[in-house]
């Protein structure tokens, strides 16, 4: 019997606030333990959660890119359950009434395009973090995380396979940084996913029943997890078992998934709405105005690129796929105002200095103002592409200006037709057996000219201009009438 896949993720984004969701403390990570805490992260008696406006507004945001229905009046909920990392006793979430409601992401695999159902999204606060000490034997807790805002992303069951769900995953990650209201980064667990998977017959159109996978940290993770989680659960179909609904974790040294607990039902956390806190009201100018404050996504990009900006698909993709790729392209973009140069130069150089210095983009040693000023010295035909990439290897080993660097190597390209045509000259005169091959219709020999030239010049003269003169020239030496 063949079955079909059925996964859906509930992704967890922390956003990247100054301060938590429903106290004044920081939200930032990397801070000493217990340095961002206050009567209210505490849960002191007395204390009253106050919503910070900025998390209502990146969940608006998220939920406009990826169209869903923005819920007009949403309220908090309560969900309880007890941990030392949580001091109340109840984590505040949005429980029936969350902020975001229906939308969908399109994802890209393997070169096909697939729209993925969403099915909400809430504002949630975060937990604070246990640490166990072995040597010690003690736990220690540190609330620095507890109150840090949350959106949490639930997907419909629309995914069919792991590579699918990575995929979701990424995109999920690429539109939050496209947006700026998180940095998306798993290692860091700003991002970080309960995995659902089920298998049913094929035909079948009732869905089976579900595992859930608890806080993955990384894409190679999800897609180890949900491939291990497909091939025990065929081998309990197809040895005639049942699937048990359950909550498992995933070891990521054996690469093997463990059971934690049989799966708790939402009336096991005793869900209400907040009394501490009001609903939310979200009028139609609320959305509109912060709508009016997006910048251009993903989508919006890859479109502009091919259709204003003349890039290739690939090409335009490349550029989309990171939000860091995007600014550099637009900042050099700004300066030189030739979108093809900026994109070959920084996907090609600039990606394999960075690849080579183990550097990621925010860490280039070359600014995008000065890759745009060196493409700027080549459309003026300062220098030539070949000396510009001598340039550019010294700007990312020095972070020296093109300029400078032109300046103090004494780099011009000869673009003087009277010194070009010398050399043309020469190089004619030199190879006399070559020419009478031209001449008798080997017209392939030109590129060996243009080739000898550049030679000649130490590579400094103008290709355009070599190319015309060398024409010119050898048009001019053959009988009859002369070819353009
Ligand atoms: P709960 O609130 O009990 O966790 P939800 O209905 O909110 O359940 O679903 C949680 C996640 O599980 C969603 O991402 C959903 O797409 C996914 N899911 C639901 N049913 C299945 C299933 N049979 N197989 C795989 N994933 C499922
Ligand atoms: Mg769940």
């Amino acid at each position: 019997m063949n079955y079909e896949i059925v996964i859906g993720l509930e992704t967890h984004v922390q956003l990247g606030t100054h301060s938590k969701i429903f106290a004044p403390s920081s939200a930032e990570f990397g801070a000493e333990p217990n340095q961002n805490i206050d009567p209210v992260t505490l849960g002191l008696p007395g204390s009253l959660p106050v919503l910070n406006r900025a998390v209502v507004e990146s969940a608006i945001m998220l939920g406009v890119a990826t169209n869903c229905e923005i819920r007009r009046f949403n309220r908090f909920a309560r969900k309880h359950y007890f941990y030392p990392d949580l001091p109340k006793g109840y984590q505040i979430s949005q429980f029936d009434e969350p902020i975001c409601e229906r939308g969908r992401l399109t994802i890209s695999v393997e070169d096909s395009q697939r729209t993925i159902g969403i099915k909400r999204i809430h504002m949630e606060e975060d937990a604070g973090k246990n640490m166990h000490d072995a040597r010690t034997l003690s736990s220690l807790v540190d609330l620095n995380r507890a109150g840090v805002p949350l959106l949490e992303i639930v997907s419909e069951p629309d995914l069919r396979s792991p590579a699918e769900a990575a995929a979701y995953l990424r995109a999920i990650r690429r539109l939050v940084r496209f947006l700026g209201i998180s940095d998306g980064d798993m290692e860091k667990g700003s991002l970080r996913c309960d995995a659902n998977i089920s298998l049913r017959p094929v035909g079948e159109l009732k869905f089976g029943t579900r595992a859930e996978i608890k806080n993955i940290n990384s894409f190679k993770f999800v897609e180890r997890a949900l491939e291990y989680e497909v091939a025990r659960q065929t081998a309990v179909l197809v040895g005639g078992g049942q699937v048990r609904q359950e909550t498992l974790t995933f070891d990521s040294v054996q690469e093997v998934t463990r059971s934690m607990r049989g799966k708790e039902e939402s009336a096991d956390y005793r869900y209400f709405p907040d009394p501490d806190l009001p609903p939310i009201v979200v009028e139609e100018s609320w959305v509109h105005d912060v709508q009016s404050r997006m910048p251009k996504l993903p989508d919006e990009w890859q479109r502009d690129l091919t259709e204003r900006y003349g890039l290739s698909t690939y090409d335009a993709a490349v550029l989309t796929s990171e939000r860091a790729s995007i600014d550099y392209f637009s900042a050099a973009f700004e300066v030189c105002g030739n979108a093809r140069a900026a994109c070959n130069w920084l996907t090609s150089e600039l990606f394999r200095l960075l690849n080579k210095s183990n550097f990621d983009i925010s860490q280039s040693p070359v600014k995008p103002e000065a890759l745009g000023a060196l493409i700027k010295l080549i459309d003026s035909e300062v220098i030539n592409g070949k000396m510009a990439k001598a340039v550019f290897e010294e700007m990312f080993a020095t972070s020296k200006s093109p300029e400078s660097i032109v300046q103090e190597k004494g780099l011009r390209q000869i673009t003087d037709e009277g010194e070009i045509l010398k050399a043309v000259a020469a190089v004619l005169e030199k190879n006399p057996s070559q020419l009478q091959g031209y001449l008798a219709g080997n017209e392939r020999l030109l590129g060996f000219f243009v080739g000898q030239v550049m030679k000649a010049t130490g590579g400094s003269a103008n290709p355009r201009k070599v190319n015309e003169i060398v024409i010119a020239e050898l048009n001019g030496r053959r009988k009859g009438p002369v070819l353009g």
